[in-house]
C-alpha cells in the first residue's frame, strides 16, 4: 500500500495538499458524502491526465480540454455519478463509456472490483490505458469500439456508467444491465439542457430517476482510429 500511496501522489510538490483539500471542501459543500469517493479523488493525480500546459488547472472544479474535441470531466461530476452508482453497496463488474482521459476510469477502479471501459478514440484509449498502467492501476480492461453496443460478451454489469451524453438511453446498455443493477446516463442534446438519469434494473422493468442538469460532449456512433 506504501508504494500504490506514492504512486496516487505522483508530482505532489506540483499541486499541494491544499489546492486538493480545497477541491474536496469544494464537493463537500455541493453535496457529495461518500467518504470513500471524496478519499480516492483526493488522492488521484488529475494533473497527469491531462496535457502539461493545463495541469496547473487540474484541481479547479471545471472540465478541461483533453483534445480531439473532447473534455476530461468535472471533478464534482465525477464524484457525484461515482457516489450515486455505488450508493446501494459495492459493485463487482462496472462498465464504463466513453474513458477519455481515464480520470473516471480510475477513480472507479479504486471504488470497485472491475471496470470495463469502452472509447471510440484510439489515441485517447492509449494515453488514458498508459496513465492507468504508471497509476499500478490493474483491474481495468479497455475496448475500443462502439458505446452504443456497451460490450456484450462480459455482460451483465451491475453497474453501468456513461461519460458523454445519448440523445436516448442504448438499448444495448439497459440489456447489459444485471438484475438489480444500476446505470448512471446523461440523456438529452448537446446544447441544451441534459439530464443525468440513475436507471436501475428492478425485478419488472427499470426505474428512472434525474438526478442533476449537466453539460456532455456526445455519444456518438462507430469507433474512430
Ligand atoms: N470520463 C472522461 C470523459 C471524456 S469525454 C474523462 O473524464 O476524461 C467523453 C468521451 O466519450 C470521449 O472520450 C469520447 O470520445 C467518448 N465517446 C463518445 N461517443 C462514444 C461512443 N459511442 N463509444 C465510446 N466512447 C465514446
Amino acid at each position: 500500500m506504501r508504494k500504490q500511496d506514492d504512486l496516487m501522489r505522483g508530482g505532489i510538490g506540483f499541486t499541494s495538499e491544499r489546492t486538493r483539500e480545497r477541491l474536496i471542501q469544494r464537493m463537500r459543500e455541493e453535496g457529495v458524502t461518500n467518504e470513500r469517493v471524496l478519499d480516492v479523488i483526493r488522492l488521484t493525480p488529475r494533473h497527469l491526465f491531462v496535457d502539461e500546459a493545463l495541469a496547473h488547472r487540474a484541481y479547479e472544479d471545471t472540465a478541461l480540454p483533453i483534445g480531439h474535441n473532447q473534455t476530461i470531466s468535472q471533478p464534482f461530476i465525477v464524484a457525484h455519478m461515482s457516489e450515486r452508482l455505488l450508493e446501494a453497496g459495492p459493485l463487482d463488474k462496472v462498465l464504463e463509456i466513453g474513458t477519455g482521459s481515464g480520470y473516471q476510469t480510475a477513480i472507479l477502479a479504486q471504488l470497485v472490483e472491475r471496470v470495463f471501459s469502452v472509447e471510440r478514440i484510439k489515441v485517447l484509449q492509449d494515453r488514458a490505458k498508459e496513465r492507468l498502467a504508471a497509476l499500478n492501476l490493474r483491474n481495468v480492461v479497455f475496448r475500443w469500439g462502439d458505446g452504443w453496443e456497451g460490450w456484450p460478451a462480459l455482460a451483465p454489469y451491475n453497474g453501468i456508467i456513461v461519460t458523454a451524453v445519448a440523445s436516448e438511453v442504448p438499448q444495448a446498455l439497459l440489456d447489459q444491465l444485471a438484475p438489480g443493477g444500476r446505470m448512471v446516463i446523461p440523456v438529452g442534446a448537446v446544447g441544451e439542457v441534459q439530464q443525468l438519469m440513475l436507471i436501475v434494473r428492478e425485478e419488472h422493468g427499470f426505474s428512472r430517476r434525474v438526478l442533476a442538469s449537466v453539460r456532455f460532449v456526445p455519444l456518438l456512433h462507430g469507433p474512430l482510429a
